[in-house]
Parts: C-alpha cells; structure tokens; sequence
C-alpha cells in the first residue's frame, strides 16, 4: 500500500510523537502519525511539576499533590512545589482535539527512509511507502530511525512499581514521597553498591503507587534487585500491599547528548530530550511541540522541507540548551562517580539550595551558565565525602564535559 502524501510524518504514538503532530496539525499541516498501536493512552505513569505543566495540558492531570517530600535522612523535607499526575486517557483525547481532522493515525511500523526529490518516501515493515515533506522520529528511547547518542553508553532509570491497597499507608496519606532514600533495613554494602529511593503517591482511598528506584546506573539495576528491595522496604515499614492492581517495571536512558542537525527531526525521548538528572520529559515535550511545530510550518511554507526540519532542530536545540545538555552531562557523571551511600547527603544538599536554583536545575530549559552555578554552589555546601567524589568525577572528564562547565561559567 502506498500513502498518500502529507507534509508532516511523525513516528511514534508516544506523548512526544502525538503532541508535536497535533500542534503541526493545528497549524493546518497534514499529518500522518504511524505508530504500531492504534491510538490508546500512554501505558506509564506520567508525573510531572505542576508549575512545569503547560496551561493547556492543565486538565489532563489525574491528581496534584501539595504535601510533596523527600527524605534524605530520619526526618522529611517538605518541598513546597505542587506535583502532578497525568490521567494518560485525557491527556491523549486533548491533543486528538487540538491535532482536529487533520492528523491521519496509520498503524504500522516505519523501517527506513529515503530521500525522493525534496521531500521522503518512509517505509513501513508490511512493505507500505507513505510520502511526506518532513519526517519527525518520535520513535522512543531507541528511535524509530536512530538511537540517540550516549557517551560512555546508556546509563539507565530503573524502577519496578505497584499500584495497590494498603492496610497501612505506605506513604503520608494525601502527599507524595518524591524521594525517600531512607535505607536502614539493607546492609550498607548493598546500598553503597546500588542505592535505591522510593517514590510513593497516595491515588485516594487505600490505593497507592509505590516504586522502588534507581536514579541512574550504568548498567542499569535488574527488575529482580527493585522487586525485592520493594518488598523488603514495605515490609520493614509494616506496610505491605493488600491487593495488586498493576505492576509497573520503568527503564529508560538519561546521558543522550544533543543531536546534531540531521535529515530528519528527533523529538522528545527519541532526541534525547529526557532529562538527565531527573529522568522527566513528558511536560518539557507537551512545552516543546507547539515552538517546534510553529518552526516548521512557517518555514515549510516559505523554504521547503529541508529548511524546516532545520528549523524545527534550531527550535528545539537553540545553543543555549545544546551547551546546557553539555553541562547536565556532568552532572550526570558526578551521579555515576558518588558511592551509593553518599547519595542522600548529596540530595540534602540539593534540596537546602534556594527553590529558585534547585527548580531550575531541574527544568527542561535552563542555560548553562545558571546551571553550572548551581553546581559549583552545590559543591560548595555538600559534606567533604560527597565532595571529594564530585570532584573526581569532574576532573576525571577529559574532554567535552568538564570544557562545558567552564566554557558555562565564561
Ligand atoms: C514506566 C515509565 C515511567 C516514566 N515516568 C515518567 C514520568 O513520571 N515523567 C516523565 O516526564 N517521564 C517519565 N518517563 C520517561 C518516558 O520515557 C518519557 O517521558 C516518555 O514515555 C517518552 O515519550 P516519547 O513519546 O518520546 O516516547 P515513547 O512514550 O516511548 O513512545 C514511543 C512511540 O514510538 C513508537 N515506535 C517505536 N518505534 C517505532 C517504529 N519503528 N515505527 C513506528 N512507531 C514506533 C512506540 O510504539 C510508541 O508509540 C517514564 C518512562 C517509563 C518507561
């Protein structure tokens, strides 16, 4: 079967992919999404900052929590910044609604692509051709087209997660634990070798989810690890969980550098765009599409493809955030270098700095410069144990990384 041709091609029915067609099908681009699924909400469980959460994407939240913590030691650490969570259903049927009649979902799965005269013939692996101006890959952590680029290789998110009910809260009724790294119940070895947190939010009645996480670990730690330090966690609290509704295994790459300028335009996880301390995405992509998609239609109508899948790069890579990614990567190797252990009082650290730096740090578009502030500041306040390894992790960089922190802070 070959398709008819349309201006945009977006692979991928992820959050990313879906967003980004709707905004250029508001635009009054024609669009064909091809994704291996027909459209159905996005399977994880999405979180994000309030305050990170476009205007627009407002009602698709499931649930926002004031009462947001951390604990970093014996006693909690009120956050004072909403958190949210996404009711993936209605966050899927607003952006159908925006996208209107004119973004056209194929199911399939696109193999390749290839340049015919301006613009691409993509195919698909039941042998379909579907022609289109501009291809975008929204294909995921490994790409519909190409895998983003990890130096050093990837270095994951894990968590394995319940939804369920609970006898005993596992978690402050009402709030959620960003983080709870409290680990009194392993042996300290273990947790040195592979620190893990629990992230709990409280759905209503009895039911919560809980998940036991690795913030970043290359390689990443096993389902089998997180299952049983999520069943040795609720035990030593006395919470076990009642009745199961769903499990939840999370894996995914933090360290993608930023792509360079290519024939075709990576967007969200497939452009690397996860953020690489925290692992989010999912906000900073719903705030990314209608900037990216506003570079390509303009500039489709004036310039031709290739100039708008340029456009779109610039828009979506501006210097700044190519030199923060830079900057961020470090951070990132910081991460890996600290032993498991000194986690906790890094995170202390983190969270004592003003609301304004910490927030930032962890927003998908923040300059380099205020980020390597925030670093060197952090440096600053952190115990001598957690220092001496930072430090090593930055020195030991010998090229682009530690360049970037000092380039940020010219
Ligand atoms: C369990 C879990 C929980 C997470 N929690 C959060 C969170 O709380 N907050 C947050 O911001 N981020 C979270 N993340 C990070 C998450 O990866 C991203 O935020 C988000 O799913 C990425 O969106 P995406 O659209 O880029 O990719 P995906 O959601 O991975 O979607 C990729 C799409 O591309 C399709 N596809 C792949 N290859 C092809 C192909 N060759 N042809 C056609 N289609 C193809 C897939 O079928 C899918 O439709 C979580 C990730 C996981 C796995």
């Amino acid at each position: 079967m070959t398709g008819g041709g349309t201006d945009v091609l977006v692979v991928g029915g992820g959050p990313a992919g879906v967003a980004l067609g709707a905004e250029c099908a508001a635009r009054g681009l024609r669009v064909r999404l091809v994704a291996p699924h027909p459209p159905r909400p996005f399977p994880a469980t999405y979180g994000a900052w309030l305050d990170e959460v476009p205007a627009p994407a407002r009602p698709a939240l499931a649930q926002v929590w004031s009462d947001v913590r951390v604990y970093t030691g014996a006693g909690a650490t009120p956050l004072v910044r909403p958190y949210a969570l996404f009711d993936n259903a209605r966050l899927l049927e607003g952006l159908l609604t925006r996208a209107g009649g004119s973004l056209c979902w194929t199911r399939g799965r696109v193999t390749g692509a290839e340049r015919v005269g301006e613009g691409w013939a993509v195919r698909g692996a039941g042998g379909e051709t579907w022609r289109a101006a501009v291809v975008v890959d929204a294909g995921g952590h490994g790409g519909g087209l190409a895998a983003p680029v990890r130096p050093g290789g990837a270095a994951l998110q894990t968590a394995y997660g319940l939804v369920a009910r609970f006898e005993r809260p596992p978690g402050p009724p009402g709030g959620m634990v960003w983080m709870d790294y409290r680990a009194g119940h392993l042996p300290s070895a273990e947790v040195r070798a592979a620190p893990t947190f629990l992230y709990t939010m409280h759905l209503g009645g009895d039911r919560y989810l809980v998940e036991e996480t690795s913030l970043i670990a290359r390689p990443g730690l096993s389902r089998s690890l997180l299952r049983e330090r999520l069943r040795a966690r609720l035990a030593a609290q006395g919470t076990p969980p009642q009745e199961v509704e769903h499990v939840e295994w999370v894996a995914f790459p933090m360290n993608a550098a930023a792509p360079r300028p290519g024939p075709w335009l990576a967007f969200g996880s497939a452009a690397g765009l996860v953020h690489p301390v925290s692992g989010f995405q999912v906000a900073g992509a719903l705030a990314d599409a209608p900037v990216v998609a506003g570079a390509v239609a303009d500039t489709l109508a004036t310039c031709g493809p290739a100039a708008a899948a340029r456009a779109g790069w610039e828009a979506l890579w501006p210097p700044q955030r190519r030199a923060a990614r830079e900057v961020a990567l470090l951070g990132v190797d910081a991460l890996l270098g600290l032993p498991g252990d000194a986690l906790p009082d890094f995170f202390s650290a983190f969270f004592r700095l003003p609301a304004a730096q910490w927030h930032s740090f962890l927003a998908p578009r923040t300059e380099a410069g205020a980020l390597a502030r925030t670093m060197l500041r952090l440096f600053a306040h952190v115990p001598n144990r957690v220092r001496f390894p930072l430090a090593r992790a930055a020195l030991g960089q010998p090229g682009a990384s530690g360049r970037a922190l000092l380039s940020a802070l010219d």
